[in-house]
């Protein structure tokens, strides 16, 4: 096979967990160049744990993960970093960091030891806090700022990386209904103009249905559907995965498979 043909990323066999407890079980998964993925699934199905495995943080306890047909063991952090952003799930530590520095750091993975920013350095984090809105709080510090503010810098953080893939852990957790499609809108151009392949936790499963062209589906630790959201999508998947019924309807724009909540019993 050559490399032109082989996926972006490749997981092979893969067993994540920690110590002794196995969460992830032999996982083969393919992502393509582009793709936009969504990951959905209960609590504990091991989102988080299959997010850290591919952005490399958590090795593997067998198995193996491929980027590029070649094993994450062939990449340096800082090569990982250059290839691969994060934003991980509502980071609670407390900083004592103003919006502007953390959102520099994205750059950290291009500066050598003591190298000042360059033109191209400055000009990605102008970038990346446009586009999240956030050049308006550069000099606050990141700890008082709401939880959804807070998300969209470490989205610009992540954006400042200027990488080929974006990995996001439940980025629209703490925003508001008009933050929540923005986010989604703002990934999809993303994914478009920049062909960024993303793969984005998210328990909002409607705006994923929305905007994602792929979903996979988490239950207890193993993909148990993985295909666009028209497939993945029924009744039959959710209850085996939720435990619950829901109903299914269609966006009345796109089409695009709609949960609905069981009503109130009477
Ligand atoms: P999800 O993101 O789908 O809610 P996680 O991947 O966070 O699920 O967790 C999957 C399982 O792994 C859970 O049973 C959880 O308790 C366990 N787990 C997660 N993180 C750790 C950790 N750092 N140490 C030990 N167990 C963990
Ligand atoms: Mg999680």
């Amino acid at each position: 096979m050559s490399s032109l043909t082989s996926p972006l990323i490749e997981l092979k066999n893969l067993d994540l967990g920690y110590g002794a407890n196995r969460v992830i079980s032999e996982m083969s998964l393919a992502i393509e160049e582009g793709e936009f993925i969504g990951v959905i699934g209960p609590n504990g199905s091991g989102k988080s744990t299959f997010l850290h495995g591919l952005s490399g943080i958590l090795p593997p306890s067998n198995g193996e993960i491929r980027l590029f047909n070649k094993p994450y063991s062939n990449f340096s952090r800082r090569e990982l970093a250059q290839v691969m952003a994060v934003v991980e799930a509502a980071e609670t530590h407390t900083f004592q960091f103003s919006v502007g520095e953390l959102v520099e750091m994205g750059r950290t993975p291009y500066l050598k030891r003591l190298q000042p920013f360059s033109n191209q350095d400055r000009e990605a984090v102008r970038k990346a806090m446009e586009a999240t809105e956030v050049l308006a709080l550069e000099s606050r510090p990141i700890n008082e700022l709401s939880s959804g503010e807070r998300q969209r810098v470490f989205l610009a953080r992540a954006l400042a990386q200027e990488t080929d893939i974006l990995l996001l852990d439940e980025p629209t957790t703490h925003l508001d209904l008009k933050h929540q499609v923005e986010s989604f809108q703002f990934l999809t151009q993303l994914n478009r103009e920049h062909n960024l392949t993303i793969i984005c936790i998210s328990h909002d499963i409607n705006l994923a249905s929305e905007y994602c062209s792929r979903l996979l589906i988490f239950k207890e630790g193993l993909i148990i559907a993985d295909g666009s959201p028209e497939e993945v999508l029924t009744a039959e998947v959710l209850e085996s995965v939720f435990g619950k019924h829901f109903f299914l309807g269609n966006h009345p724009q796109s089409g695009r498979p709609f949960v609905i909540n069981p009503a109130k019993k009477k």
